[in-house]
């Protein structure tokens, strides 16, 4: 960039940039797209992200994100508090929600242990999860971390602190994706489908 530049105009493009998932292209275009829309309407975007980030945190129990200071799921009475279901991120527990399936709890580690990208152990909800089950109402966690070798070795750092404490520690069955064939499935996803089965 050279020569004619608003200065206003390039700075939006620099935070849009900033986003995942956005080379310069598509920053430029949403920039542009700020530009064309009305006060009204992009004072209500601008809102929208401040009250988003002022009023959202984590759930003081399970670190999912909510805008309450104990999330409707960890409040819910007619779940089963002795399970706990430890997920990578918010998203995770949404998925999982979709499926109806599961009535437990939830922990949420905001990401996993990751060396290379020098996330440690310190940096994930783990203290907070290692709490909850020291009080001693825990019976089963289940390690829903995907199934990656980051989040392989996350279950594995997990359920060594976890089973000393004298729960049981499980972990989701992972297999061939539905529709999936089982001549392109890894190693990885067919031994783990392989532990996974169960009896028909
Ligand atoms: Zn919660």
């Amino acid at each position: 960039m050279s020569g004619y530049q608003i200065a206003p105009l390039s700075r939006l493009i620099e935070q849009f940039e900033r986003l995942p998932g956005i080379g310069y292209k598509s920053a430029e275009r949403l920039a542009y797209h700020i530009l064309s829309l009305s006060n009204e309407e992009v004072k209500k975007f601008s809102d929208a992200v401040l009250e988003a980030h002022e009023k959202i945190h984590t759930c003081k129990i399970c670190c999912n994100l909510t805008d309450q200071e104990i999330c409707p799921i960890c409040s819910n009475e007619a779940r089963n508090h002795s399970l706990i279901c430890v997920v990578e991120n918010p998203r995770d527990v949404i998925a999982m929600e979709r499926t109806h399936e599961y009535n437990g709890t939830y922990h949420v580690l905001h990401g996993v242990i990751s060396p290379l990208n020098g996330i440690g152990p310190d940096q994930l909800h783990i203290k907070e999860l290692l709490g909850r089950v020291n009080k001693g109402s825990v019976q089963e966690v289940i390690m829903a971390t995907n199934p990656t070798v980051e989040g392989e070795a996350t279950a594995m750092y997990l359920s060594r602190l976890l089973k000393p404490l004298g729960v049981k520690v499980t972990r989701l069955a992972y297999g061939i994706p539905v529709g999936g064939d089982l001549e392109y499935a890894d190693e990885v996803t067919l031994s783990r489908a392989l532990e996974g089965r169960s009896e028909l």
